[in-house]
């Protein structure tokens, strides 16, 4: 065994680059070629179906049953020219990742043959046979199936063989099952909300965008050293493993040469990603050794969303061409920094606008500052909410860790805008915001710079932080499906827009003009929020707790604790006044959350169990044998640790109510730790030729 481990380490260093696919021409050539977007449809649909289907990508008219015929007319023929056999509708149930059902295009043609099928029904509807997803009960309280539908406004595309129609996945008596269906109701209402304030500014303004720009961090790891952790094969994390002596001390990892067998998998996955329409555009090493980032241009959430999750799943695919397996866990390795997505989120409106930057004059700026306070009340009043968004077995490991956002959600927003908020505070209603050097310094009482540019005065330790002309939503895990967390800000943010703009209605009615209405009802939000959500302070120093609990903010640190907030009076309020979430649909989605909780946790303690005692407990045994020490390591070093991980487990699951069971793994979770720690002194002191698991030191640096 002890020299299996050696084999493979040499054989994974001498591994060599595995060569990218070149695909003909510029990616502005193929960009989007397996995507049948807008120039798609122009060429594949008459003018009528045309028509028909832009009214309903755009101002989500129904889809009539003439014109899904056209469209899915069109895109098989598309689709047959790229060689497609299947479709599949494709879907984001409660678990992680997307499901898919392929089915064939053949049906008999009555002659005895078989032709290519392919139908508006088939494009519109589906009902998967997913019953084993799961649901919070939803569908057994109401004995009813869920069926998928085509959202029309994220284009259907290509992988392999297949033809992939997005969809939402929803149960027959109209509750969400998955992450579509709200993050598309939250969208509908941060636009409806929106609207109506950004037409006191602008009045041709129709619609208001929510925009999302992912940065994806993830490690890679050699395949066949991962094969020989089974802890990596089966949670995504190691459950053990002592530090290396080089982690990340000398941050040289970090805006390094990206090394050859990584670059030409980033290449692949890249050329892939452009050909599926995904606008990747930057790449680079992260901080820990074989941590990685990529991000593309920001778009529209919705679709941005699914880019993320089509791109996780062309991640896997790739790197495994490239002998390379793709770890998306928060924290796959302890001591060295975890992988989150952090989520760059704004508004803009139809007309060009975008909202959380400086306009182009008093007015526009007074807009922005509208939008930004809005942002920050929001954040303030459903921080325990937003952090409940975020909340996973597997983020926990990151969230509250020495190198992750820590589990409070405040905002940062540096000290230029931060002074901004306070001068409004000071000086009369009606003094306009200037853009900073326009007028010559000693005309704006209250100045904003043109644009951010200094990147310096960035925070990284804030889990919501303002840069420039976006928030960066940075509390949310690598493995996460974003929309968890872009549901819960939209529709915090519309609800927050209603009251500000009832709110300002009241002032309006007073006779007030606009730019005094608006600061009058900013104001009293400007000072609830300067001292509370807003800290500028690191977040990572201890005394944050204590000032963030003074704060009033949301300090619990227990995922099942933070999961309880979205049943909280104050979130189904939210979430009902937004038409986002029923009661209901919160309910079942909490029940699934302390769910996955629980599996998480229990196949973690039953993996660490096993390899204490398959590979640990035999290895320091052999260990103790060849020096002939008095050192009774089995029992000893571990205690009754493992024994007792095993009775917990055995009481966790007797327990009837799912949060209850939820909060007994917490427990477990933090028993865990306590088995690790002996395990990792143990692989400190046991020979190097006994230890039978790829260590730190071999899984974290390619060469
Ligand atoms: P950094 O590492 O400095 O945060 P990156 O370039 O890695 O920057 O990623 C920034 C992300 O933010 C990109 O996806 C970018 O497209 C996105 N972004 C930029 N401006 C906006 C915006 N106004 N709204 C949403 N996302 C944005
Ligand atoms: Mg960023």
């Amino acid at each position: 065994m002890s020299s299996d481990r050696f084999d493979l380490v040499k054989e994974s260093f001498e591994k060599k680059a595995i060569p990218s696919e070149r695909v003909e021409g510029k990616p502005s050539d193929y960009f989007g070629e397996l995507v049948f977007d807008r120039r798609k449809m122009r060429k594949y649909l008459d003018a009528d179906t045309l028509s028909a289907l832009l009214e309903c990508i755009d101002k989500g008219h129904p889809l009539d049953r003439k014109t899904a015929d056209g469209v899915a007319e069109g895109m098989k023929e598309w689709a047959l020219e790229h060689h497609v056999t299947h479709v599949t509708h494709w879907f984001q149930p409660l678990t992680e990742g997307t499901a898919e059902k392929h089915d064939s295009l053949i049906e008999y043609d009555g002659k005895g043959g078989v032709i290519e099928k392919f139908d508006g029904s088939s494009l519109v509807q589906q009902e998967p046979d997913a019953s084993s997803f799961p649901n919070g009960g939803i569908r057994a309280t109401f004995e009813a199936r869920g069926y998928t539908a085509w959202d029309p406004t994220s284009p259907v595309f290509i992988m392999d063989d297949t033809l992939c129609i997005p969809t939402v996945f929803i149960a027959y008596t109209g509750e969400a099952l998955d992450y579509k269906t709200p993050l598309k109701k939250a969208l509908k209402a941060v636009s409806d909300a929106a609207v109506p304030i950004c037409r006191l500014f602008d009045p041709k303004v129709e619609k208001v965008f929510s925009y999302l720009g992912w940065e994806q961090e993830y490690f890679l790891v050699d395949e066949s050293l991962y094969a020989a952790r089974p802890d990596l094969m089966i949670t995504g994390r190691t459950l053990m493993g002592h530090a290396s002596s080089k982690n990340q001390q000398l941050d040289d990892h970090y805006f390094g040469a990206i090394p050859s067998r990584v670059a030409e998998f980033m290449r692949d996955l890249e050329t892939s990603g452009h050909r599926l329409g995904i606008p990747i555009k930057t790449r680079h090493n992260e901080v820990a050794p074989n941590q990685f980032e990529l991000a593309p241009i920001y778009g529209e959430t919705n679709l941005a969303n699914d880019q993320n999750q089509l791109l996780m799943n062309l991640m896997n695919q790739i790197a495994r061409k490239h002998g390379f397996v793709v770890l998306l866990h928060e924290k796959p390795f302890d001591g060295v920094n975890g992988s989150g997505k952090h989520n760059n989120w704004s508004l803009g409106t139809d007309k060009g606008t975008m909202l959380l930057a400086p306009g182009k004059d008093a007015m526009g700026n007074l807009q922005f500052i509208t939008f930004f306070v809005n942002v920050l009340a929001a954040v303030q009043r459903h921080n325990g909410l937003l952090k409940a968004s975020i909340a996973s077995a597997t983020n926990a490991h990151r969230l509250g860790g020495n190198e992750a956002p820590p589990a409070i959600i405040s905002a940062f927003l540096g000290r230029t805008m931060t002074g901004v908020l306070r001068k409004l505070l000071e000086v009369p209603s009606d003094t306009p915001i200037e853009i900073a050097g326009k007028k010559g310094k000693n005309l704006g009482l209250v100045e904003i710079p043109e644009i951010f540019v200094d990147n310096t005065d960035r925070n990284r330790t804030s889990p919501f932080a303002f840069t420039g002309n976006r928030f960066e939503f940075r509390a949310v895990g690598s493995s996460a499906n974003c929309a968890g967390a872009m549901t819960t800000l939209n529709a915090a943010v519309a609800e927050q827009l209603l009251i500000f703009k009832a709110d300002l209605d009241k002032e309006l009615a007073k006779g007030k003009a606009l730019n005094v209405a608006v600061m009058d009802t900013l104001k009293p939000i400007i000072a609830s929020i300067i001292d509370v959500v807003c800290f500028d302070g690191n977040g990572y120093a201890p005394e944050w707790v204590e000032e963030a609990r003074m704060r009033g903010l949301d300090i619990e640190t227990s995922v099942p604790e933070m999961i309880k907030v979205f049943t909280h009076p104050e979130s189904v309020e939210m979430f009902r006044r937004t038409g986002v979430y029923s009661l209901m649909e919160l309910e079942a989605r909490n029940e699934v959350k302390w769910e996955m909780y629980i599996k998480k946790v229990q196949i973690e303690s039953r993996v660490m169990v096993r390899m204490a005692i398959n590979h640990i407990i035999p290895a320091a045994l052999d260990y103790k044998h060849r020096l002939l020490k008095e050192v009774a390591l089995s029992q000893e070093v571990f205690g009754d640790t493992s024994g007792c991980s095993v009775e917990l487990r055995k009481m966790a699951n007797s327990i009837e109510d799912l949060y209850q069971r939820a909060v007994a793994y917490h427990r477990i979770a933090e028993a865990l730790n306590d088995l690790r720690r002996p395990i990792d002194k143990l692989e400190e002191r046991v020979d190097n030729r006994t230890w039978p698991l790829p260590k730190y030191r071999e899984l974290l640096f390619i060469s």
